[in-house]
C-alpha cells in the first residue's frame, strides 16, 4: 500500500517542464492588450464618450446614462473583437479575494434568434445579490440587496480562461443603503482626501502650478511555490494554506543559499508564463528573484497610481495561482506556511507625486524644495505617530500574527526608519530655537536647511516603516493582504494630518508669520512630538521590545486586540471628519474583521484534530507496533533486555505523545465550543486567541517529536524538506 506521500513523490519525480510560448519576444508589443486602455477607447469609442471618461478618470466627474450607454456599447465591441463572450463586475469583498459574478452579452430575441448585447446599466451597476457576503450587520435580510458601481478610474480588462473570455469591469460593491462593503469603495475616498489634502498644502505655499496629486504605490510579492501533488496530500496546506504539523528540516534556511540563486527552471517557467499573463493585462512587473526562504520568492511591479496598483496586485494573486496550476505548482500566499523559515509579506512602496512631476518625497537640491520635501517627509512622520494603533490594524490578520514580532519580520511596534543622514538633518532642523513671536525677526533662514543627500545604500530590513530614498516602504502587510486595508488607512491619516499642518501653519501666518518661518515652526514641534516613533536599530532585538515600552510605544501582538484601534474614538473621528467610514460602517467593517479571524482559527482547529487523530496517531500506533512485536520476537528467543532496552524506550516515548496530544485535542475542541458561547465576537475571538491557540503548539512539538522517531515509510504526510526542497 502506497500512501498519497509516496504517489506525490512520484508524481514529482516525473514532472516535465511546461512549454511556455510568449506573443512576442518584445513585451511592448502586447503589454495592454487585453486592456480597454487609452488607445483601445479612442478606437472603439465616440469622441463624446471618449471625453466623458477620460473626465470621469482625470477629474471623478460623473458619467450622465446617455453616454454610459455608448461607452457599454463600445466596451462590448472592443471586448468581443478579443473573443470575450461574458462581462462581469469585478469586485473586492472584505472576504479578501476578488470576486465576479458572470453574464452572457448574448441575449434570445422575439423572433426566435438572439443577439449580443451590454446595456449602459450593465456597465454602470449590478445587483450580484451577494448576500453571502460579510456584512458585518449592515444588511439586513430585507435589505440583503449589494450593489456594485463601476469605478472608471480603474480600466476595464479581459480575464482569459483556456475556455473563453470575460470583460471584466472594476467595480465598488455597496449596500442598498450606500454603505461600502468592500476595499475599493473605502480607497477611492481616502485617495481623494489624500489628494486634495497635499493640492492644498503644495499649491498654497511651494507651487502654484500644482493642481492635481496622486499616492503611488509599489507593491512587492513574496509567495511559496510547492507541488501541487504534494500540496494535494496535506490537508493543512489545502484547506488553511498553511502548515499546522512539520518537523523542521535539517538543512532550512541557514546557508542563505537560495536566496538571489539561481532559479530553479521549472519555477521559471512559471515566472516567465506569469509575467507573459500579468503584460497582457497591463500589469508592469519589473523584478524577479529568490527569496530568503527555500521555495520562495519574489517579484515586483513598477510602481503606479495606488487604486491601479491594488487593482493590479489583486489580479496578480489571482493569476499566480491560475498560472502555477498549468505548472503543477500551488502558490501559497499565506504569511507563514511554514514553521521554522521566513514568512511573507508585501512591501508596499508609497509616495506622494504631483501633476507637475514631483516627487514629494523625494529630497531637492535648493532650500526652497527641501522645505516641501521636509513638510510631506515630516508630516507622513507625525500622521505614523499619532496613528500607530491605527496602522498596526491595518495589517491585523490570524495570518500575519504568525510573522509579526516573531523575530524574522518587522515587529508588532510600529517604527519608523529614516536613515543616519535624515536622523542628523531632523536633530540640526529641530534643535535651533524656534520662532516664538512673529514680530521678533526669525532666527531660521530657509538658506540654513541643509542639502539632503541621500544614502541609498542605507537600508533596515527589520522595520516596519522605513524611508528608502524617495518612498516610505510599509513592510509590515502580509503577503495574502489586499493592500487596500493598509492604504486606506495610510492614507487617510496623512490627509488628516496634513490639513491639520495647513490649520496651523495658516494660523500663524494669519498672526504675521512670514510662510517660511511659519512652516518651519510647525514642523519643528512635530518633529518633536513625534520622535519617539524614529527607531535606527535592529527591530528584530528584545533590547527594542524594552526599549519601545519605555517610549510607550504598543505592542499588539495578536489581531483580536490590534483590530480595537479601528472603533477607538480617536479613528472614529479621523475617518469621519475626511468622509472615508461612517461609525455605522467602522462597527460593521470591525465586526467582519473580528469574524474572518474566528473562522481561520476555527478552521485551523478543526483540520489539527483531524489530522493528529487520524493521520499522526494512526503512523505512531502503527511503528509502535512493529517494535513491539520486534520486542516480543527478540524476548521469545532469549535475547537479553538490555539488547531491546531503545526499543522499549521508543515504545513508551511514542505512547507519551500519542497521550499528550488526545488530551490536548480534547481540550481544544471543549475550548474552541466554548468560545462560541461567550457572547460577542470580540469576545470569542479573544477565547480562540489565547486559550485554544496555545494549543495548536502543543499538539505540534507533541506530533512534530513523533515525525523525528516513526519509520519514514510510515509517516503519511508529505515532509518538510519534501515540499520546501523536491521540484
Ligand atoms: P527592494 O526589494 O529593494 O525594496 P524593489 O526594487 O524590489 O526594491 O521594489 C521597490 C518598489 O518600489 C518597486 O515596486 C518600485 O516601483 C517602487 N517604487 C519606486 N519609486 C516609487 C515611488 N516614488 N512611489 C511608490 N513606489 C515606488
Ligand atoms: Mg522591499
Amino acid at each position: 500500500m502506497s500512501t498519497l506521500r509516496f504517489k506525490a513523490l512520484e508524481t514529482v519525480q516525473h514532472r516535465t517542464t511546461i512549454n511556455v510560448i510568449s506573443p512576442s519576444t518584445k513585451v511592448s508589443d502586447y503589454f495592454n492588450s487585453n486592456v480597454f486602455n487609452d488607445a483601445a477607447m479612442k478606437v472603439y469609442l465616440s469622441k463624446e464618450a471618449y471625453q466623458a471618461v477620460n473626465n470621469a478618470i482625470k477629474n471623478g466627474h460623473k458619467i450622465d446614462r446617455g453616454v454610459a450607454e455608448q461607452v457599454a456599447s463600445g466596451m462590448k465591441n472592443w471586448a468581443m473583437s478579443k473573443g470575450a463572450s461574458h462581462y462581469t463586475h469585478w469586485f473586492q469583498p472584505l472576504t479578501g479575494a476578488t470576486a465576479e459574478k458572470h453574464d452572457a452579452f448574448f441575449e434570445p430575441t422575439e423572433d426566435g434568434k438572439s443577439a449580443e448585447k451590454f446595456s449602459g446599466n450593465a456597465l454602470v451597476q449590478q445587483e450580484p445579490d451577494a448576500s453571502s457576503f460579510p456584512s458585518g450587520g449592515l444588511r439586513n435580510t430585507f435589505e440583503a440587496r449589494g450593489y456594485t458601481a463601476w469605478d472608471p478610474s480603474s480600466p476595464a480588462f479581459i480575464m482569459e480562461g483556456s475556455n473563453g473570455k470575460t470583460l471584466c469591469i472594476p467595480t465598488i460593491f455597496v449596500s442598498y443603503t450606500g454603505e461600502a462593503l468592500d476595499f475599493k469603495a473605502p480607497l477611492i475616498k481616502a485617495l481623494h482626501a489624500v489628494e486634495s489634502a497635499v493640492v492644498n498644502v503644495s499649491s498654497s505655499y511651494f507651487d502654484k502650478n500644482v493642481k492635481k496629486a496622486f499616492a503611488s504605490l509599489g507593491i512587492e510579492q513574496e509567495y511559496f511555490l510547492v507541488d501541487e501533488a504534494l500540496f494535494n496530500a496535506r490537508p493543512d496546506l489545502t484547506l488553511t494554506g498553511r502548515t499546522l504539523l512539520g518537523q523542521s528540516p535539517e538543512k532550512g534556511q541557514q546557508l542563505e543559499d537560495h536566496y538571489f540563486g539561481s532559479i530553479p527552471p521549472r519555477v521559471y517557467d512559471f515566472m516567465v508564463e506569469m509575467e507573459i499573463e500579468s503584460y497582457k493585462l497591463g500589469i508592469p512587473l519589473k523584478t524577479r528573484h529568490n527569496e530568503v526562504a527555500p521555495s520562495q520568492f519574489e517579484c515586483a511591479p513598477m510602481f503606479e497610481e495606488v487604486n491601479l496598483a491594488i487593482d493590479h496586485n489583486q489580479l496578480l494573486m489571482d493569476l499566480m495561482e491560475k498560472v502555477a496550476q498549468r505548472h503543477g505548482f500551488k502558490v501559497l500566499l499565506h504569511e507563514k506556511p511554514f514553521a521554522g523559515v521566513n514568512g511573507s509579506g508585501k512591501h508596499n512602496n508609497w509616495s506622494l507625486i504631483t501633476n507637475t512631476g514631483v516627487n514629494l518625497l523625494s529630497p531637492g537640491k535648493t532650500p526652497e524644495t527641501n522645505l516641501q520635501f521636509l513638510t510631506f517627509f515630516i508630516n507622513v512622520i507625525k500622521a505614523v505617530h499619532d496613528n500607530a494603533d491605527l496602522l498596526r490594524a491595518s495589517i491585523a490578520s490570524a495570518g500575519n500574527d504568525h510573522r509579526l514580532g516573531a523575530n524574522e519580520a518587522p515587529p508588532a511596534i510600529m517604527s519608523i526608519f529614516i536613515g543616519t543622514q535624515l536622523t542628523k538633518v531632523l536633530n540640526e532642523f529641530s534643535s535651533n530655537k524656534p520662532t516664538t513671536s512673529s514680530k521678533t525677526k526669525s532666527s531660521i533662514d530657509i538658506n540654513k536647511i541643509p542639502e539632503i543627500l541621500l544614502d541609498n545604500t542605507d537600508r533596515n530590513r527589520t522595520s516596519p516603516f522605513a524611508f528608502t530614498g524617495n518612498k516610505f516602504e510599509f513592510r509590515a502587510v502580509g503577503s495574502s493582504a489586499n493592500s487596500a486595508s493598509a492604504m486606506i488607512v495610510l492614507n487617510s491619516i496623512m490627509a488628516d494630518q496634513l490639513n491639520k499642518f495647513k490649520d496651523e501653519t495658516d494660523a500663524l501666518i494669519k498672526k504675521g508669520s512670514k510662510k517660511e518661518e511659519a512652516i518651519i515652526t510647525v514642523l519643528k514641534s512635530y518633529v518633536k512630538s513625534s520622535k519617539n516613533i524614529l527607531f535606527e536599530g535592529n527591530g528584530y532585538s528584545n533590547e527594542w521590545v524594552k526599549e519601545a515600552a519605555k517610549r510607550g510605544l504598543s505592542n499588539t501582538k495578536t489581531t483580536p486586540e490590534a483590530l480595537n484601534a479601528y472603533i477607538s474614538k480617536k479613528s472614529k473621528e479621523v475617518f469621519s471628519k475626511n468622509n472615508i467610514f461612517s461609525e455605522r460602517e467602522l462597527d460593521a467593517r470591525y465586526e467582519i474583521m473580528q469574524e474572518n479571524y474566528v473562522k481561520k482559527i476555527d478552521i485551523e482547529a478543526k483540520v489539527l484534530a483531524q489530522l493528529a487523530i487520524s493521520h499522526v496517531i494512526p503512523s505512531a500506533i502503527n511503528y509502535q507496533q512493529k517494535l513491539s512485536e520486534n520486542v516480543a520476537s527478540l524476548k521469545s528467543i532469549g535475547i537479553n533486555k538490555k539488547h531491546y532496552e531503545a526499543q522499549l524506550k521508543f515504545i513508551e516515548e511514542i505512547s507519551n505523545y500519542i497521550n499528550h496530544i488526545r488530551v490536548c485535542v480534547d481540550k481544544m475542541i471543549i475550548e474552541t465550543e466554548k468560545s462560541h458561547h461567550i457572547g460577542k465576537t470580540h469576545q470569542t475571538a479573544l477565547a480562540l486567541c489565547h486559550k485554544v491557540k496555545p494549543l495548536f503548539d502543543e499538539i505540534r512539538n507533541s506530533s512534530d517529536a513523533l515525525e523525528f522517531i516513526v519509520e519514514d515509510d510510515l509517516w503519511k504526510l508529505p515532509k518538510y524538506r519534501e515540499l520546501l526542497f523536491v521540484k
